[in-house]
């Protein structure tokens, strides 16, 4: 009796999933083909509902349909690779978003990517502008290292300074304002060379920071030690960047390199954070912490808030205080280098 009800209760239970999973592919279809007759009507039209736009007035390579070279969009303009097709495929998702709304649905991704609301011709504006920060962030701290360890420290008589690993410190002020640079050119207008171009970025980072990291918890000073560290890192590196740029551009495979990079360099820093007696080990425990959690935002991904901040844009939002943090304990490891170096040589 017991097992009969059981079974019961369970084939019901499937039923209504296969109710649900039929129900859902149903009205994915719809809204499927709703973009679609959208999107084509639109490029016959030039206009979604209301809004019209003068790209369509062109064919997709930039050529008038039907009028004199001067109405083309100025060459300036044509990087962003706006046309008649993008801004059909934009305005019938922002079309299809709100009807969607309207019907209680939940927002979904189109062709990988969250429905986000331009503004000023920016894809991601939020994105944007926090990476600029990022970058005028990351530009002060390196500058104000910069003053320190070559105004302010003093230097050996050979015009150098004590400090052992200011050029590592250099490297990763470039790489990480090219990553900036990039980012925010990237969140302007996603096209398969702005997002190579990020991605390779970050790539290179995250495989700078991890040599960083080693040579730095290690202590490894000596110059042999140093290039048997970076020279395999370096190598699956570039090996990296290749296959993404002229291979397979595989965000999953990705991903999984740079969270792998990610916490292997955090738990060298969080292990070492706690054996050392660094006067500044405390600033190093909250840069761990914090940037364990915001790498959970890029892990966990929600729909942007009004179209515009999703988890991305916030994890944007976290790295500029956890970056101004990172360069003051580099100022302080400096610091604290030079004076125990110096008090050695007394
Ligand atoms: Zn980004």
């Amino acid at each position: 009796m017991v097992c009969l009800c059981i079974f019961v209760l369970f084939s019901i239970l499937f039923q209504m999933v296969l109710l649900e999973v039929e129900l859902t592919i149903v009205v994915i279809n719809f809204w499927y083909s709703f973009t679609r007759a959208c999107v084509e009507q639109c490029e016959k039209t030039g206009c979604v509902g209301e809004t019209c736009f003068q790209h369509c007035k062109f064919s997709s390579d930039g050529k008038p349909v039907g009028g004199p070279w001067y109405l083309q969009e100025p060459l300036y303009l044509r990087w962003k690779q706006w046309d008649c097709h993008s801004d059909c495929r934009y305005h019938c998702m922002l079309v299809r978003e709100e009807e969607r709304e309207k019907h209680g649905g939940k927002p979904v991704k189109y062709h990988g990517k969250w429905p986000f609301h331009r503004a000023y011709g920016f894809q991601e504006p939020v994105s944007v502008a926090l990476s600029a920060l990022n970058l005028a962030i990351q530009f002060h701290g390196w500058v104000s290292f910069f003053i320190l360890i070559y105004y302010k420290l003093p230097l050996t008589p050979s015009k150098k300074t004590y400090y052992e690993y200011t050029g590592l410190w250099h490297i990763y002020g470039i790489l990480s304002m090219n990553l900036w640079f990039w980012s925010a050119v990237f969140h302007s207008r996603d096209v398969e060379l702005t997002e190579k171009l990020d991605c390779s970025s970050a790539v290179a980072l995250l495989g700078f920071s991890l040599i960083l990291a080693v040579l730095r918890a290690f202590s490894m000073r000596d110059e042999a030690a140093r290039v048997m560290v970076s020279a395999p890192i370096i190598a699956f590196v570039t090996t990296h960047i290749l296959y993404l740029n002229f291979f397979n551009l595989d965000y999953g495979l990705n991903m999984k390199v740079c969270v792998a990079m990610g916490v292997a360099q955090l738990l060298i820093w969080a292990v070492w954070a706690s054996a050392t007696r660094h006067p500044s080990r405390f600033k190093l425990w909250v840069a761990v912490i914090g940037g364990g959690l915001a790498m959970l935002l890029e892990i966990y991904d929600f729909p942007p808030y009004q179209g515009y901040v999703d988890a991305h844009a916030l994890w944007h939002a976290t790295t500029i205080p956890l970056t101004y943090l990172w360069w003051s304990f580099a100022k302080d490891d400096a610091e604290f280098r030079t004076s125990s170096l110096l008090k050695k040589a007394k």
